[in-house]
This record gives C-alpha cells, sequence and structure tokens, in this order.
C-alpha cells in the first residue's frame, strides 16, 4: 500500500459527487469508494484499494481499512504471522487467488 501511495502523490483529485471522484492522472481514472470500483479494475480484481483509490481516501480522509476487503486483511495478517516478515503480494495471491 505504500508503494501505491507514493505513486499517488502528485495526482489531483475532484469529487464529483455520490462517492465518486476522479483521479487527474495519465490516463484519467473514476473512483467509486461506496461501490469498491475504479475504472483501472485492479481494485475489482486485487480486493485492495489501486493507487487511484488510495489517493483518494486520503485525499477524502477516509478511514482506509473500511475499504480493504475483510478477507484479504486476514491473509494479510496470516501471512505476516506464518513468515514472521512483511507480508507480500505472492503470498496474498497464493493464499487468497491461487
Ligand atoms: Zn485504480
Amino acid at each position: 500500500m505504500r508503494a501505491s501511495f507514493n505513486e499517488s502523490r502528485t495526482w489531483v483529485v475532484s469529487a464529483a459527487g455520490d462517492g465518486v471522484y476522479e483521479v487527474h492522472s495519465f490516463p484519467n481514472v473514476t473512483v467509486d469508494i461506496i461501490r469498491h470500483i475504479c475504472s483501472c479494475q485492479k481494485w475489482q480484481l486485487n480486493g485492495f484499494p489501486c493507487a487511484h483509490t488510495v489517493i483518494v481516501l486520503s485525499s477524502s480522509g477516509k478511514d482506509m481499512t473500511e475499504y480493504v476487503d475483510p478477507l484479504l486483511l486476514y491473509t494479510n495478517i496470516l501471512c505476516l504471522l506464518l513468515h514472521l516478515d512483511p507480508p507480500n503480494t505472492n503470498c496474498m495471491d497464493a493464499r487468497v487467488f491461487g
């Protein structure tokens, strides 16, 4: 998530109403935080906020933990306990999507 945040720091976010935000990146994308949809489709596919979602949530003051798939969050914690290292994408992918 930290990498996503770093990637998104320079993007500008504008509210379009009803939980929908436009992220002015290249290309521009639309994020719907109520329906958990980003037009880049990574949020829907991964169940974890993409860089666009991270910047929208951080700029709008939302609690990011409310928008992370609970199963993915649980798996993330399990990986941390099993490996005694910070979880990585491969660990999460193998247990959730593998
Ligand atoms: Zn996205």
